[in-house]
């Protein structure tokens, strides 16, 4: 099954040749032709699953193709998602594809100004992406008006109501004209996901894809504790030791990125920097000599790996941790796809533990922490201030049990503080 199989026009496929998605995921297989005859869908699926380019693409297709351009302060796509970080992500997934589309997209969610906001609603968008809330915001403002959508995106709709933004969802209906085109997508159906969806659903396509293969099914998830000035020397080690021919490390920015792939580079291994200021020549050549095998190691920021998917990656290393549980998923599902099996290793330090915990909170999950012989953590890497305080306290303050400061010692800390 190819994109081009599935009925997406030309500008989409350069995109899609470009990002390096070579072929359809099972929903997309689904998706695209259902959303092209204009059919209203109702899908269940995951995060991880591709379902964004799953409406994303036709969606822009069937705008692309059928004008008539928007009228000011009017949109013609409608995608409610449940919180800001989603709106980002789902946002820059539509400029990214329609990157060889004159179509003009925009996000907007709450917790900013709603001026400049309001500013862009006044040429009109073809798409827009936002949360209920802010959307309301706009509208009663009068910058926005809802009767030139054609077509609705409700994506995550379970994470929509657990949110409490049923009152909203409601309102926004009222004001959205009857003949549109709805595309309902969450994880899970509990009744009042069901309710909602065949409230606004005409006969639609109905999608349910096996999820993807969880992470705990095909990948290991590995927590090395390290010192951070010790984690290039370990990367290295478990390169060595466990063999591994390719190698997806992840770090948070672009000169980290280059940093990194030149110390590997002085240790022998063969190893480039994936980022996005290189340009697109160079990272297809990066992406290409990883493919062919010729670089052991890529090392890549969050933004440029999106459209890594190269099948039997045996390895993806945090070598710093990812800011959000969500980028988590996305980063490790870089191994193990397709069935393989693959290690996804995460370096924890005693600064960097209580970000994990949160990473850990949000995927349900909890790790045990490994050390590796030879690279444990100087036990006391607790902050030097706290040392002090503690010895400065004496012996009956029972001292620093892990660590990271406990409240217990941080309470102490003051009452030090306030004794001097
Ligand atoms: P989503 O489920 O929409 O959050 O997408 C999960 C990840 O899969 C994203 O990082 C996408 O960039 C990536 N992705 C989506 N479709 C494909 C595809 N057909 N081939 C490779 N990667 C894809």
């Amino acid at each position: 099954m190819t994109f081009s199989s599935l009925g997406l026009i030309e500008p989409l496929l350069k995109t899609l040749d470009t990002i390096g998605y070579q072929t359809p995921t099972p929903v997309q297989v689904q998706t695209i032709p259902a959303i092209l005859a204009r059919r209203d869908l109702m899908a269940a699926a995951q995060t991880g699953s591709g379902k964004t380019a799953g409406f994303a693409l036709p969606l822009l297709q069937r705008l692309a193709m059928e004008g008539p351009q928007v009228a000011s302060n009017s949109v013609r796509a409608l995608v409610l998602v449940p919180t800001r970080e989603l709106a980002e992500q789902v946002h820059q997934s539509f400029r990214e594809y329609g990157t060889h589309l004159p179509l003009r997209t925009d996000v907007v969610y709450g917790g900013v100004s709603i001026n400049p906001q309001m500013m862009k609603m006044r040429r009109g968008l073809d798409i827009l992406v936002a949360t209920p809330g802010r959307l309301l915001d706009l509208l009663d403002h009068n910058a926005l008006r809802l009767s030139a959508v054609s077509i609705l995106v409700l994506d995550e709709a379970d994470r929509l109501l657990d949110m409490g933004f049923a009152d909203e969802i409601g309102r926004i209906l009222a004001q959205l004209p009857k003949d549109r085109q709805n595309l309902f997508f969450s994880a899970t159906f509990p009744p009042a996901v069901q309710a909602l969806a065949e409230k606004m659903l005409r006969n639609p396509a109905r999608i349910e894809v096996q999820p993807a293969p969880t992470v705990e099914a095909t990948i290991r998830q590995r927590a090395i504790e390290v010192d951070a000035s010790r984690r290039t020397q370990l990367l290295c080690h478990l390169i060595h030791e466990s063999c591994w021919d390719r190698v997806l490390v992840f770090v948070a920015t672009k000169h980290s990125a280059e940093q990194l792939a030149d110390k590997l580079g002085k240790a022998g291994i063969k190893a480039a920097a994936f980022h996005g200021e290189l340009s697109q020549g160079a990272r297809s050549h990066v992406l290409a000599e990883f493919k062919a095998c010729r670089l052991q190691v890529v090392v890549a920021t969050d933004v440029a790996a999106r459209g890594i998917d190269i099948e039997q990656l045996p390895a993806v290393v945090n070598y710093d941790l990812p800011r959000s549980a969500v980028d988590y998923i996305h980063r490790i599902g870089r191994t193990g796809r397709a069935g393989e099996s693959g290690t996804a290793v995460s370096f924890i330090s005693a600064a960097s533990e209580p970000h994990f915990r949160l990473i850990e909170k949000r995927q349900r999950l909890r790790l045990s922490r490994e050390q590796i012989s030879g690279f444990e953590p100087i036990a006391t890497t607790a902050p030097v201030t706290a040392l002090m305080t503690a010895s400065l306290a004496g012996p009956s303050t029972g001292g620093i049990k892990g660590k990271r400061k406990s409240k217990k010692d941080k309470l102490r800390e003051a009452v030090a503080r306030k004794n001097d």
